[in-house]
């Protein structure tokens, strides 16, 4: 049963030394409880509370990491239900599927985008990282396994049934900690034995949920913990069933031997690509760690990323940008002075409308918590009486001496108010409502 935080606080050291990265043994003791924290991050830990701590402070979906430096896959480490109880930790990993079947054309073009496809969307780098590589041969799997390391540095899942064509091709990459792929009923014992060997994580797979659990039991008393479960589901409803069941069991009923992230494998489930990319989007809203697709056309993995940023962004802590001034292609003291909020969508939105205008604009970016402009505007933060000693103490005088400042269209409400508060001769000129509209403005603005 999970213990409370003052329960492992009782067996910590308490010296609040700090070598946890907190500030003091209590609020280790919280994290462990919120399951936010390992117990080996305190190095001071007797055996004995170990043994009391180990189990009760695991977070209930245990975390796994596959791959190494960027390309490094991080899931698990789960500890809700639902987001808005209070967040998702880590964003499934998007990757592609692999095979000895492939010429090596298509393989050489999956690793090429796999290794160059990224989008930066509000201020965060989106990337498919994992390589899964499908072959019976030993020898084709860990020549494609180090293909997919030398050419995009992959996450690799290996996928064998051949436990000997497992170890050839993970031995060599033990250090990139690639995911063996499977351990079922017929070769649980062997395909743990070497991911106990290789110090590598394992998938657990089963075709129902029942036998998936008794395999997770047996990953749980083999003191297993970086292992991955695939249910093994085929249609849309056993995608949302199996998924769903098993977050259930993990944290309501802090049930161990489901208490694993998961991949899914809608590259499997059908040869239609929308409706491969549906199974996808339902793996990423319900729960998957990892989730492997036939190919890497843009057009479907650029939304199934946006889909997994936005489940997976903190809902109570918008993603913001820092307060200050931002200069845009260049600007100069005769440049137009702008401002807006924090929020990271406003400002992506606005300032690659004020680049793509190429005129040179200085954006003043003022702290409202990540609020949109109207929503800080009727939580009074984007008010007068607030953006007028902003931008005093901005430095913005000093850049662009003219005095004359645009605001979003919908907040013309605070003009004249604004423009008092400014005082000392400053002009407030009001913009556009849609970002869409702001290169056109800012020509003009220009040109008078
Ligand atoms: S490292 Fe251990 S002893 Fe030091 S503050 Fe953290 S919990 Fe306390």
């Amino acid at each position: 049963m999970a213990l409370s935080g003052l329960e492992i606080f009782k067996l910590l050291p308490k010296t609040n030394c700090k070598e946890c990265g907190q500030a003091t043994c209590m609020a280790f003791a919280m994290q462990l409880a919120a399951g936010k924290a390992e117990l080996d991050e305190c190095p001071y830990v007797s055996d004995e509370a170990k043994a009391q701590l180990g189990e009760a402070s695991a977070p209930p979906v245990r975390k796994v990491t596959i791959g190494a430096g960027d390309m490094a896959v991080t899931i698990g480490e789960e500890t809700v239900l639902y987001r808005h109880e209070k967040r998702f930790e880590n964003m499934p990993g998007l990757g592609v599927l692999i095979t000895d079947q492939m010429d090596d054309g298509q393989v050489d073009t999956l690793l090429g985008q796999l290794k160059d496809m990224e989008f930066n969307y509000v201020g965060q780098d989106l990337r498919p990282r994992v390589a899964a590589i499908r072959a019976a041969d030993g020898d084709k799997l860990a020549a494609l396994a180090a293909k997919a390391d030398e050419q995009a540095g992959a996450a690799l899942v290996l996928i064998s049934d051949d436990v000997a064509a497992l170890k050839a091709a993970a031995e060599p990459l033990k250090d990139k900690k690639p995911l063996l792929y499977a351990a079922t009923e017929a070769n649980f014992d062997e395909v743990s034995a070497l991911a106990k060997e290789l110090e590598v994580p394992f998938a657990i797979k089963a075709d129902s949920l029942e036998k998936l659990a008794d395999l997770g039991q047996k990953a749980v008393d083999g003191d297993f913990k970086e292992v991955v479960l695939d249910p093994s589901s085929t249609t849309l409803g056993d995608v949302l069933k199996d998924q769903t069941l098993i977050r259930r069991a993990a944290i309501k009923k802090t049930f161990r031997p489901l208490g694993f992230p998961t991949i899914g494998f809608p590259c499997d489930m059908t040869d239609d690509k929308l409706q491969e990319a549906v199974f996808a989007s339902t793996f990423i809203a319900k729960y998957a760690g990892i989730i492997i697709l036939s190919d890497l056309d843009p057009a479907r993995v650029l939304p199934l990323l946006y889909l997994g940023q936005n489940i997976y962004t903190d809902p109570q802590r918008p993603m913001q940008m820092d307060e200050g001034i931002y200069e845009i292609n260049d600007p100069d003291a005769d440049s137009p002075i702008l401002v807006t909020t924090n929020f990271s969508l406003t400002y992506f939105t606005v300032s690659s409308e004020v680049e793509a205008s190429k005129v040179p604009a200085w954006l003043c970016v003022m702290d409202v918590e990540g609020q949109s402009v109207l929503t800080a505007w009727a939580a009074g933060k984007f008010v007068a009486d607030a953006i007028a000693p902003f931008l005093k103490k901005s430095g913005i005088e000093e850049k662009a001496p003219h005095k004359k400042l645009v605001i979003p269209g919908y907040v013309a409400q605070i003009s004249g108010e604004l423009e008092e508060e400014l005082g000392d001769g400053w002009e407030v000129q009001v913009g556009v409502r849609e970002a869409a509209d702001i290169p056109k403005y800012l020509r003009q603005w220009s040109e008078n």
